[in-house]
C-alpha cells in the first residue's frame, strides 16, 4: 500500500467490487446519500448467483415480494439503480487494490482498467466464478490458446476442427453456432442426458445423425500434441472404447464456480475464506475498505440477500463518514426528503 494516484484512473467515491444482489443495492444506498459509484464484476453480466446459478428458481424469502424469479429479483434491481447511473464494468476482475499516499485507494482490474476511489465496497460473494477446467494431463499447457472455457470471438473457430466439451446450454448453443462455419465440430458429454434447452438437445442429435455434426458419449481422457501444438484428443466412451479426435482448438463448457481469488490477497483479515467485518458499517480490517453479503462474516452472520442489504444501507453510511468525515448525518425517509426524492427523479413530495 501507499502508492501514489494512478494516471488516467477513474475518479469515484466508491468501486463496487461485485454486481450480485448485495453489491446492486448498495448502488442503490449510496445513491441516495449523494454518491456515486462504479461497479465492477468478472461476469459479463450482472447478478451474481441469482442470474449465474439459479436464474428461473423461485425466492420467497424477499420482504414484500411473496415470489420473485431470481432473474426477476436482478432485473427489479437494476431498474431501482437506474437514477444513480452507476458505471458498470463487467467481465473484468478486480485484481489489485492498494492506498495511495492521499489515503484514497488505487484499484486495478485484470482487463487495465484503473479507478481512484476515496472508498471500496467488496460484494463478491463467494468469489469471482472461474471456469472448471479440464483435468486432464497437458491441459495447463494450450490453456488460452488451443484449449479454451469461452468463447471471446466466435470467428477464431471458423474454418477449424473443434472439438466442444460439456452437455449444458453453452456447450450445446456453440456446437449449433460453430456447425457449417468450423472445418468440423465434435461434442463430448459424459452422459446421454443434457441440462440444455430440449430444442438445442432436439437439432444437435438431429445433425449428428445427419453426420453433420459428431458426438460421442464419453469423457476426454488425454491431449495429443504434435510440434508442441494441440493436435487430437482421446475420448472413452461410456461403453469403455476409445476414440481419438483430431482437433485444433479444445471448448470445455463444465460451468463456474466461484473462488474467492483476488480479495484473498488484499491484506485484509479473513476468518474461514469470508471477511471479518464490524456490524456498525460492515468496514474490514481496513478503514475505508468495506464488505458486505455473502463475502463477510460476523457473529451470527447469515447469507441471505437480506441480510446483505441490511449490510448495504449501513455500508452506504460508513462510506459517506469516510469519504466525507466532517458531513453531518441524518436519516431521511424516501417518502418525505426533497433531496432524496429529487436524486431518485420522482419529484418533491405532495
Ligand atoms: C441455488 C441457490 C438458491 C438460493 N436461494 C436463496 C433464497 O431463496 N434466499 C436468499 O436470501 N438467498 C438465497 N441464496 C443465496 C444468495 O444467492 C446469496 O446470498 C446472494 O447471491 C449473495 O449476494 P452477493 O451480492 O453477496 O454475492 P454474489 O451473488 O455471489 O455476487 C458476487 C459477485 O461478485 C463478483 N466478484 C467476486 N470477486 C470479484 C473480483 N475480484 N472482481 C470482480 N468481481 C468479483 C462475482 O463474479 C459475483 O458476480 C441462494 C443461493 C443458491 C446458490
Amino acid at each position: 500500500m501507499n502508492e501514489p494516484a494512478a494516471r488516467g484512473a477513474i475518479q469515484t467515491e466508491c468501486v463496487i467490487v461485485g454486481a450480485g444482489p448485495v453489491g446492486l443495492f448498495a448502488v442503490f444506498e449510496l445513491g441516495l446519500l449523494g454518491m456515486k459509484c462504479e461497479v465492477v464484476d468478472s461476469l459479463a453480466h450482472p447478478g451474481g448467483q441469482c442470474t449465474e446459478l439459479y436464474p428461473d428458481k423461485p425466492i420467497y424469502d424477499i420482504p414484500a415480494l411473496p415470489v420473485c424469479g431470481a432473474k426477476e429479483l436482478i432485473d427489479r434491481l437494476l431498474e431501482q439503480i437506474k437514477p444513480f447511473h452507476a458505471g458498470f464494468h463487467l467481465g473484468q476482475e478486480v485484481s489489485t487494490v492498494a492506498r495511495q499516499a492521499s489515503g484514497r485507494f488505487d484499484v486495478e482490474t485484470a482487463a487495465g482498467t484503473r479507478f481512484d476511489a476515496g472508498s471500496l465496497i467488496i460484494a463478491g460473494g463467494l468469489g469471482s466464478f472461474q471456469p472448471r477446467r479440464l483435468l486432464v494431463p497437458d491441459a495447463d499447457r494450450f490453456e488460452g490458446t488451443q484449449l479454451l472455457y469461452r468463447v471471446r470471438r466466435a470467428e477464431d473457430f471458423h474454418g477449424k476442427d473443434v472439438l466442444i466439451a460439456g452437455g449444458g446450454d453453452s456447450a450445446l448453443d456453440w456446437a449449433l453456432e460453430l456447425c457449417g462455419k468450423s472445418r468440423s465440430v465434435t461434442l463430448v458429454h459424459r452422459r446421454a442426458e443434457f441440462r440444455a434447452q430440449p430444442a438445442s438437445v432436439a437439432r444437435m442429435q438431429a445433425l449428428a445423425a445427419d453426420g453433420r455434426l459428431g458426438f460421442h458419449e464419453g469423457t476426454i481422457r488425454s491431449l495429443a500434441s504434435k510440434d508442441g501444438r494441440l493436435s487430437g484428443a482421446t475420448v472413452l466412451r461410456t461403453d469403455k472404447s476409445t476414440v481419438d479426435i483430431g482437433c485444433e482448438l479444445v471448448l470445455a463448457c463444465f460451468g463456474l464456480h466461484p473462488k474467492l481469488g483476488p480479495i484473498a490477497n488484499w491484506g485484509l483479515a479473513l476468518e474461514k475464506k469470508a471477511l471479518r467485518v464490524d456490524t456498525e458499517k460492515f468496514q474490514t480490517s481496513e478503514p475505508g475498505i468495506f464488505a458486505i453479503g455473502d463475502v463477510n462474516t460476523y457473529p451470527g452472520k447469515k447469507k441471505l440477500i437480506l441480510s446483505g442489504f441490511h449490510e448495504a444501507a449501513l455500508a452506504a453510511f460508513g462510506v459517506q463518514h469516510h469519504v466525507y468525515p466532517a458531513k453531518r448525518q441524518f436519516l431521511q425517509y424516501t417518502t418525505t426528503s426533497p433531496v432524496m426524492r429529487e436524486r431518485l427523479g420522482v419529484g418533491p413530495p405532495e
